[in-house]
């Protein structure tokens, strides 16, 4: 299909070059056995301490750990008051006595111990850390209309990439927003990025955030079918973090993950057939940096005709 087409679809967008009818993809082996631990601590538990403290360790973890963190409000398990949860978790290529010195060398104030942890195959661990439910079926994966801890009936999701610790102070004026009404059931994911990311340049495939990022950013608020009539109440409430965010994420472009797409960031409404160039490059620079450019000369090269098209699908010049 050419160099350049092949590029793009890997990681280019859905839905902009074409009908993708197979892949034959290279795996990376993995061993018999993966690790997967969580640990959640309230901000009683010093939550807030050890979330700014991750923001610096997490991109400088070996390889082998994949580590996130889940931020939710909960009610406390004392007092019943509403506070705010943070979850540590990791997926380690190997085995729980080998995890337990690493973490204690790299994080101590985590207080990782065994009983946080489980051995699962690594195929396991990706449902456990989707669905957080232990000993479902692995055909669960199959289903594409899975409902996770994430995703309910409603959602909408935003994303940004952190390239400085956030202050604690930043995070104290986050927790506020947790408590108001509309995020009963809103979370914030932070993934550590560093590790194989940082190896990969900017240019080779064309998802660009690779080094320089300390961690991603995943903000979902969920809402029942009942409340659908209200959508904006929450769509609103969302954008009012975004906002918040602002200083401390990154800048010039606030950059965006492309997986978590987010209709607000550009022009809404764009329009393939009124729209131009520079209106798509707004979201475009966000997603794909640099690589944009490369990704419109594909499309116009491969689909001059714009055939397929979405709101943030890549814009032929033709
Ligand atoms: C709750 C939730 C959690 C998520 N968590 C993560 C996460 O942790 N990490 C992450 O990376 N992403 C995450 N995602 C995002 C998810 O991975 C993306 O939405 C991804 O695009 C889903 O692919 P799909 O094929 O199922 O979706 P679709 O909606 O079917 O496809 C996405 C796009 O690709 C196009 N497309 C689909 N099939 C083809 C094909 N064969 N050829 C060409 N184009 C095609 C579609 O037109 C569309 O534009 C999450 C999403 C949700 C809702």
């Amino acid at each position: 299909m050419g160099e350049d087409l092949f590029w793009a679809i890997r990681g280019g967008g859905g839905g902009s070059f074409g009908i993708v009818l197979a892949w034959k993809v290279k795996l990376v082996p993995v061993p018999a056995n993966v690790t997967a631990c969580t640990v959640s601590k309230t901000l009683e538990q010093n939550a807030a301490k050890l979330v700014h403290q991750w923001q610096s360790i997490a991109r400088k973890f070996p390889k082998e750990i994949h580590s996130s963190i889940a931020i939710a409000r909960v009610n406390s398990s004392e007092d019943g008051k509403m506070t705010i949860q943070a979850s540590y978790g990791s997926v380690f290529l190997g085995s729980i006595d080998e995890l337990i010195p690493l973490m204690e060398e790299k994080f101590p104030e985590l207080g990782l111990v065994k009983e946080d942890c489980l051995e699962m195959s690594w195929a396991e661990s990706i449902l456990y850390s989707t669905v957080s439910i232990i000993g479902l079926p692995l055909e669960t994966l199959l289903n594409r209309t899975q409902k996770s801890a994430l995703s309910q009936t409603f959602f909408k999701a935003k994303s940004d990439f952190v390239k400085q610790p956030i202050s604690e102070s930043g995070f104290e004026g986050l927790w506020p927003k947790f408590y108001e009404d509309e995020a009963k059931s809103a979370v914030m994911v932070l993934v550590a990025y560093g590790g194989k990311m940082d190896e990969i340049p900017e240019t080779e495939y064309p998802y660009p955030h690779r080094a320089g990022n300390l961690y991603s950013i995943l903000y979902v608020v969920n809402w029942e079918e009942e409340e659908n009539k209200n959508s904006e109440k929450f769509m609103n409430w969302m954008r009012r973090v975004y906002s918040y965010m602002t200083p401390y994420v990154s800048k010039s472009p606030r950059e965006a993950y492309v997986n978590y797409r987010d209709l607000d960031i550009g022009t809404n409404k764009f329009n393939h057939d009124k729209g131009s160039y520079t209106e798509a490059k707004v979201w475009g620079l966000k997603y794909f940096k640099n690589n944009f450019d490369k990704l419109v000369y594909v499309k116009t090269k491969v689909d001059p005709q714009n055939f397929f098209k979405h709101e943030q699908s890549i814009p032929s010049l033709f």
